[in-house]
């Protein structure tokens, strides 16, 4: 249930009809827009009679939210969200690019890969130090030591990072080097996890799941917000369909049907939606013609050597044309890059 309070209502009003739902044992998080304040209410909201709110003085309506998910939910809060990363804003104006290869090898590889991509424009650096590989024996990560190198190569570029944590345990090590942390597809729905990353002060890149609904996505970045973590990047990453001709199915249509329900930013990960190099560069252009807040994308160096993922790996050169592409297309739809 939302509580609209009226434009004119005063800092006592909003604090009384506050007080009063603590009073009944709700959680009450607090929206506060231009030009008026909006009251999520959380809890078994069933028995809370909405005239008994209205009655209350500075409210104007109350609102019974159909969907399972509350806070993410553009009926609390209108706006836009803008979640800040250092210098970088999703969900702004600026189409926001991260790039760099799926794992971080050596070091010699991440400065390399670095470089190329802040050439290119990227705003962020991507690279897995932590790896969820779907087989045991395929390279799992450089772990600790890759996030010293991802940092050092994120910096010598004037680059913010991002890297996945996979483990509610490795939640203040990853966010120690870190400036987003990202929650794998397979990992959407690990509850322990999300509920760290609600205290982890750093914001959340949260992939969706290989086989979730838009529902169950909103549903996991709901569980980020209770958890006290308002500043959470959504990323389309592809799903599994019938279809075998491309690795993943990418559902550019998420990123529309995310903007109308949603007040988080949107962002598309073309590499692992698609899962093929000549591809990439077709979803990453139609992503953002669709409205996508950005992009997460894969590239290497030396790709036909990568350690993971390679072959939907991005070389530099094709990277470079992507934003040169993507410089053209933006001021179409308003944005800038
Ligand atoms: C990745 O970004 O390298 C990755 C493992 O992605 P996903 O969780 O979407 O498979
Ligand atoms: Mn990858």
């Amino acid at each position: 249930m939302i509580v609209v309070m009226a434009p004119a209502a005063d800092a006592v009003e909003v604090e009384h009809v506050i007080a009063r739902l603590v009073e009944r044992g709700f959680d009450v998080h607090r929206s506060t827009g231009a030009e008026r304040t909006v009251l999520g209410v959380v809890g078994p909201t069933a028995d809370l009679d909405p005239a008994e709110l209205s009655l209350l003085p500075g409210v104007e309506e109350v609102v019974r939210i159909s969907s399972p998910y509350k806070l993410v939910s553009r009926a609390f809060h209108p706006g836009d969200t803008l979640v800040r990363v250092r210098d970088v804003t999703f969900g702004g104006e600026e189409v926001v690019v991260a790039a760099g290869p799926c794992s971080v090898e050596n070091e010699d590889q991440i400065r390399r890969t670095a470089a190329a991509v802040r050439a290119a424009g990227a705003r962020l650096l991507r690279g897995g130090a932590f790896k969820p590989r779907s087989s045991p024996y395929s390279f799992q990560g450089l772990g600790e030591e890759g996030l010293a190198l991802l940092r050092r190569a994120a910096d010598e570029q004037g680059m913010a990072l991002v890297t996945e944590v996979l483990d509610p345990a490795q939640v203040p090590l990853v966010a120690g080097y870190a400036d987003m942390l990202q929650v794998g597809a397979r990992n959407m729905q690990n509850y322990s996890l999300l509920r760290e990353l609600g205290k982890a002060g750093k914001p959340v890149l949260l992939k969706r799941g290989l086989a979730a609904t838009i529902e169950e996505w909103l549903l996991s970045a709901e569980h980020l917000v209770v958890a006290g973590n308002r500043d959470v990047v959504l990323c389309e990453r592809g799903i599994r369909t019938f279809e075998t001709a491309t690795r993943n199915t990418m559902d550019i249509s998420a990123i529309p049907v995310i903007e109308k329900r949603s007040h988080l930013p949107v962002i598309a990960d073309p590499s692992h939606g698609v899962g093929i190099r000549d591809k990439v560069p077709a979803m990453a252009r139609a992503a953002v013609a669709a409205g996508a807040d950005g992009l997460l994308v894969e590239v290497h160096c030396d790709p036909d050597r990568a350690l993971s993922d390679g072959a939907q790996s991005l070389f530099p050169e094709q990277f470079q044309a992507l934003m040169d592409q993507l410089r053209i297309i933006v001021p179409a739809i308003g944005r800038s890059i």
